[in-house]
């Protein structure tokens, strides 16, 4: 008879040190030991754990709570808890969570239907995340451009964006740091500096399958492509027959206080496609590609698709959302304008701000050093920000966010910013 035996785990847990003097671990600490033991380090978390949230707020274990500006990195656009998700969410979950995309049912189209009207785009792919629908984008232009001709496959990106993480989206996306450690990637991509439009008609031809850009970049800094560089995309994609893509997947729905941020260029410059993905679900993955009828012919049936995306529970979410963000879109800008108002007053104030950028609620406070010290800063005072290429303070606010909350947090940063000033 054999006696089987369990394969140990590669670090055995190392039983607790008896020592007397030593406190217990609180909650907290047993929770982050044990991601350290056994959780990819791919990340570098804050040391902070949070149990539940409501509204704007956050609240760790013991009951602390911190104003979360960051919402998620810009996915909970509803803030926590809202009710009306709450509600849809509650419904389907007792319905159907997941049927995959071999049968219909209703919220897919609905949810379509209604990305369609508002965007101009007739078509919808959905996904369960950004890389997923900048996969589907790239996709697309690559099968554009090889139902022209085998060597129409290049592909024009900007230099510091960002694009995600999978293979097809780290090679567009033009940061060194991101790429340098998986080469090769896809052949074929050049980049262009985002303010240079000469380099931007050197680089397309008609080899070029796809123009890919953020209309405005957000783990690149929060900048905003200058609608000169974007009305020369349009041009050249038409010119050389190359679709033109924009990742809205951090700046889109509603984010900027209009649907998509595209519609706040003056005059308004239509993708070919769009990717969206972050606030989408409220927290429920989800991700999509809107594309006119020319780029959705690239994609018949059979040639590309996904098990999770578009179920029932997140499309029904999404939907929701879409419902709620009617209403707010309008005070999304508002509550940009009045930030802007208190973080121009904080510039004034202290000189290691070099500059403020607002866009409806993206907002990106550049200093003349690495802001991480900042972010921890804020943190010990319960306010929950980001820095983003070490010297950009990014706030991705919950479109509910109030103006007593804003106030709240300009009153943080500045005690935050005084004590670092004189530090
Ligand atoms: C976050 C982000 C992505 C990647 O999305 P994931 O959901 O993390 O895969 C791609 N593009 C932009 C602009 C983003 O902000």
């Amino acid at each position: 008879m054999h006696t089987y035996k369990m394969t140990p785990v590669e670090t055995p847990v190392p039983a607790a040190q008896p020592d007397a003097a030593a406190q217990p671990l609180s909650f907290s600490e047993q929770v982050i030991a044990r991601e350290k033991q056994y959780v990819l380090q791919n990340y570098g978390r804050y040391p902070l754990v949070l149990a539940r949230g409501r509204g704007a707020w956050v609240y760790d274990p013991d009951g602390n709570r911190y104003l979360d500006l960051l919402s998620g990195i810009g996915v909970n656009a509803l803030g926590h808890a809202h009710p009306r998700l709450l509600r849809v969410l509650r419904e389907q979950a007792g319905l159907m969570i997941h049927i995959s995309n071999l049968y219909y049912h209703e919220y897919q189209g609905r949810l379509a239907e209604r990305l369609a009207r508002v965007s101009g785009l007739q078509r919808s792919f959905f996904c369960n995340s950004g890389t997923e629908a900048m996969e589907a984008a790239i996709k697309m232009a690559r099968a554009h451009g090889q139902a022209v001709h085998p060597d129409k496959y290049e592909l024009v990106a900007l230099e510091n964006s960002f694009h995600g993480r999978s293979i097809g989206a780290l090679s567009v996306t033009g940061q060194p740091k991101y790429q340098k450690p998986f080469g090769p990637l896809l052949p074929g991509v050049r980049f262009v500096p985002m303010h240079d439009v000469a380099a931007l008609e050197a680089a397309v031809n008609e080899r070029t399958a796809g123009i890919l850009m953020e209309p405005v970049q957000g783990e690149g800094g929060v900048y905003p492509v200058p609608p000169a560089m974007v009305r020369k995309a349009r041009e050249l994609a038409d010119r050389h027959d190359a679709l033109l893509i924009f990742d809205e997947i951090q700046c889109g729905v509603g984010r900027l206080g209009t649907w998509f941020a595209f519609q706040g260029i003056d005059p308004v410059v239509m993708p070919d496609v769009l990717a969206s993905a972050k606030p989408v679900g409220c927290g429920i993955p989800i991700g999509f590609v809107l594309c006119n009828e020319r780029a959705a012919r690239t994609i018949p049936a059979g040639m590309h698709g996904t098990t999770f995306g578009g179920g029932p529970l997140a499309t029904r979410v999404a939907l929701e959302f879409m419902d709620v963000l009617e209403e707010l879109l309008p005070q999304v800008r508002a509550r940009g304008d009045y930030f802007r108002h208190k973080l121009e007053t904080l510039k004034s104030r202290y000189s290691f701000i070099r500059d403020v950028r607002v866009h409806g609620l993206m907002i990106g406070v550049e200093l003349d050093r690495p802001g991480k010290d900042l972010v921890a800063g804020c943190m010990k005072e319960g306010l929950l920000i980001n820095c983003t290429h070490d010297v950009v303070l990014r706030l991705l606010p919950p479109y509910i966010i109030s103006e007593s909350e804003i106030d709240k947090a300009a009153r943080i940063l500045n005690r935050v910013f005084k004590r670092w000033g004189t530090a």
